[in-house]
């Protein structure tokens, strides 16, 4: 059945014959801020911005049915929930991006675990509850937020939740990944970037991010974001969180302008080490004597840029090492000469090791080099042989094990890296860990030149 909203509405619970213009003269509509649990006689008009699906439960108490949605005003935002008869009686009426009159609900003080909005008061529906379309409502936003800006997340706490509003610079492509309990759920990866210049990955699951196109690089706004120290700083949107493409928000026209008026060719910095391949996220670009000029690492945390550069040069001596051969283990083992491999880490004595490569290599640009450290993962794909490979190489036949690395030399790559002043025996010296390597791509090298020509010439 298709009622119109004002048939669904519980009005001859309410003693108040509202239209819909006007909730009737009882109460005075005020700004869902001012709300206490100490007032009763209030009306709010608002936007629902969120709703749920209605979801039961059945417990040793009993059962039921709960349905909650979000409502949004000028002042501010608050969770509604609504249990069984009220399922039934508002769950239809109730739409979101509609706006509605509020009146008779019982606030409490809001359990912050399952709701991310910033109220310390939450609604409950009862029985006299009553709900209203408002025609009138376009000075209703459609969605309240906060928007912290990017380069801001380097000062807030680990697990915040915060609303966040940038340009995709970039996406990485979806994958799907098995939860602890053996779900299987969509994941992407989003690069956004806004005015501050710096970058922060936020990761979108289930259907947002299996519909997500990153190619025009649209703006995003995430509202509920959690902050996370994992890799730098990124985020994570969760089930409460609303993502928001191409919102009809003034932060959002500023946004693409200035995006697309250069904020596209700026040399920004990420907040978030990237370690997946492929990711696009390659930024804060450097040249090597950058590095130095500007002293990257040389702050209290670890600096990452991203440069292209040639090998001169890599020591293949020492550069594989017998490993304890357990899964997560990569310690040194001890050759205990007597055909077991000493792990001192898992304190265990193992037939067999692993190989592991650690290599060290010096990168050039057009204006300076640079040693860095490879290990395992980048190491094998410079050198295009597995680990395993070249230890069996270099145990078997020499001249073929010198071979890969001649034809190593003089390749041309993009380097993503980890910079940190180190101190060791009171002696300090900048440490260079390549986390990733990439083919050039000439297409996108050649576009970011052309940017910055244009950069310096405007
Ligand atoms: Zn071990």
């Amino acid at each position: 059945m298709k009622a119109s909203p004002m048939k669904a509405s519980p009005m001859k619970a309410s003693p108040m014959k509202a239209t819909s213009t006007s909730p009737g003269s009882s109460s005075k509509v005020i700004p869902l801020a001012h709300l206490n649990p100490y007032q009763s006689k209030w009306t709010i008009r608002a936007r629902v911005s969120n709703k749920s699906s209605i979801r039961t439960w059945s417990n040793s108490r009993g059962e039921g049915k709960l349905f909650s949605f979000e409502i949004v005003d000028e002042s501010g935002e608050i969770k509604i929930t609504a249990f069984n008869n009220e399922v039934d009686k508002f769950f239809s009426l109730v739409e979101q991006g509609k706006v509605y009159f509020i009146t008779k609900a019982t606030l409490k003080v809001a359990n912050k675990q399952y709701t991310t909005l910033k109220n310390d008061y939450e609604m409950t529906l009862h029985a006299q509850s009553s709900i209203v379309p408002c025609d009138d409502s376009q000075d209703i936003p459609a969605v309240h937020c906060d928007f912290v800006p990017i380069a801001e997340l380097e000062n807030r706490d680990k697990d915040a939740v915060i609303d966040v509003i940038g340009v995709c610079k970039s996406a990485d492509d979806v994958s799907r990944i098995t939860t602890k309990n053996s779900r299987e759920v969509s994941k992407r990866a989003l690069n956004l970037i806004d005015t501050t210049g710096k970058v922060v990955t936020v990761t979108v699951w289930g259907e947002e991010a299996e519909k997500f196109d990153g190619s025009r690089h649209p703006v995003v706004a995430i509202k509920g974001a959690r902050l996370s120290d994992y890799g730098g700083r990124s985020l994570s949107a969760s089930f409460s969180s609303t993502v928001l493409v191409n919102p009809d928000l003034p932060e959002a026209f500023s946004l693409r302008a200035w995006y697309d008026q250069g904020g596209y060719a700026i040399d920004s910095q990420s907040l978030t080490e990237t370690r997946s391949v492929g990711s696009g996220a390659r930024t804060n670009w450097k040249t090597l004597s950058d590095v130095k000029n500007e002293k990257l690492g040389h702050g209290e945390k670890a600096d990452y840029f991203s440069c292209l550069a040639t090998l001169l040069y890599i020591r293949k001596e020492n550069c594989l090492y017998q490993a304890c051969p357990s899964a997560d283990c990569n310690k040194k083992v001890v050759d205990q000469q007597n055909g077991l491999y000493r792990c001192e880490k898992c304190n265990r004595e193992f037939p067999n090791f692993k190989y592991r490569l650690l290599l060290s290599a010096n990168l050039a640009d057009f204006g300076d080099n640079q040693w860095v450290t490879c290990f395992q993962e980048t190491a094998e794909v410079l050198l295009g042989h597995s680990a395993e490979t070249l230890g069996q190489l270099r145990d078997t036949d020499e001249t073929a094990f010198d071979e890969v690395f001649q034809r190593t030399n003089f390749t041309t790559h993009i380097f993503r890296n980890r910079v940190k002043l180190e101190t060791y025996n009171d002696e300090s010296r900048v440490k260079v860990t390549v986390m990733e390597v990439q083919p050039l791509d000439h297409r996108e090298y050649s576009r970011r030149l052309l940017g910055n020509i244009r950069k310096l010439a405007g």
